[in-house]
């Protein structure tokens, strides 16, 4: 009996010993990793693996693993942060989702989203002469209801608004020339006229690698010659089937009326993003669209879906 308590004592010594002798080597160990000093942080986190495996060398294997495991875990934390955060790679996937290129009947490539619904109603409400400071709020409230527009800018107004151009681009929104300086192509020659729109087109592709494939001649004004160089340019002309007259009666009521009263599938609507009433409408118009059952789409998506493509130098006033 004796004996074996002694034993047992013994044992529990050694092993109270081993337990005393482990608890410090870890933290030992602990501390030389985990002890706040800024320039070992540094130095651990900053050489990679390969000189840092030299520096220590044959002396301390045990803490080269350590620092090893610390790095890794770091590197652990990192990555995923990183890899979730590439901003080019996910916008790119995101104006892609859904969206591909056709060209039905016409011979204008255009730009659609594929998960659109050919049988049920579309509408193309467009905005012209911007972009304004209104533009960001329009485009908002057409987001919040999965709606996009065509935006037939003005030249001058570009440089400024480039936010408001790289958004129409990310979020899908249609671009399209309305010439550099609002020109009425009627009172132009066919050089003058071409360079008018052509102008937009140039500047856009520059600036921003997107293809303008619609232009809106500013008063609807067009004729054999407008046509002629639309044809050249290889881009199609688009007039309106409802226009709100929103330019005129700054209104916002009175544009939600004139919505509602000709609203119907294939509309091509025309509005104006550089009046405050018109982007107050939108509050109203947007929403009632969409509990309408309206698909609110492009000009491009408009044509493609209503109308089995566009035609460069052809005209369109609304589809289907
Ligand atoms: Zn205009």
């Amino acid at each position: 009996m004796n004996k074996t308590i002694k034993r047992i004592m013994i044992r529990t010594a050694a092993l109270l010993l081993l337990l005393a002798l482990a608890l410090s080597s870890c933290s030992f160990g602990g501390k030389s990793e985990t002890a706040f000093d800024p320039e070992e942080e540094n130095e651990s986190s900053l050489p990679e693996t390969g000189e840092e495996d030299a520096k220590t060398g044959s002396d301390g294997e045990e803490e080269s693993e350590t620092r090893e495991e610390v790095l890794f875990t770091e590197e652990e934390v990192l990555i995923p942060e990183n890899t979730s955060e590439p901003e080019p790679e996910e916008e790119a996937v995101r104006i892609l989702d859904g969206q591909e290129s056709v060209t039905g009947k016409g011979n204008i490539a255009l730009s659609v989203r594929s998960n659109l619904d050919p049988d049920k109603p579309m509408i193309a409400l467009t905005f012209d002469d911007g972009p304004s400071a209104y533009t960001m709020d329009i485009m908002a409230l057409l987001e919040k209801y999965g709606g996009r527009s065509t935006f037939f800018v003005v030249g001058e107004m570009l440089e400024k608004r480039s936010e408001e151009l790289q958004h129409m681009i990310d979020e899908g929104h249609e671009i399209a020339s309305h010439t550099w300086s609002h020109t009425n192509l009627r009172k132009v020659s066919k050089e003058e006229g071409k360079e008018a729109m052509n102008s937009v087109i140039t500047y856009i592709k520059d600036n921003y690698g997107y293809s303008i494939k619609l232009c809106r001649p500013p008063y609807g004004a067009s004729n054999a010659t407008v046509k002629e160089e639309a044809g050249e340019l290889g881009i199609a002309l688009v007039i309106w089937s409802v226009d709100t007259l929103d330019w005129s009666t700054r209104n916002a009521e009175a544009t939600f009326k004139a919505v509602k009263k000709e609203a119907k599938d294939g509309a091509i609507i025309l509005c104006h993003d550089i009046h405050k009433p018109t982007a107050e409408s939108m509050k109203q118009v947007i929403p009632w669209l969409h509990e309408e059952g309206y698909q609110l789409v492009t000009v491009q998506e408009l044509l493609y879906y209503k109308n089995e493509g566009a035609t460069a130098g052809k005209t369109y006033y609304s589809a289907g």
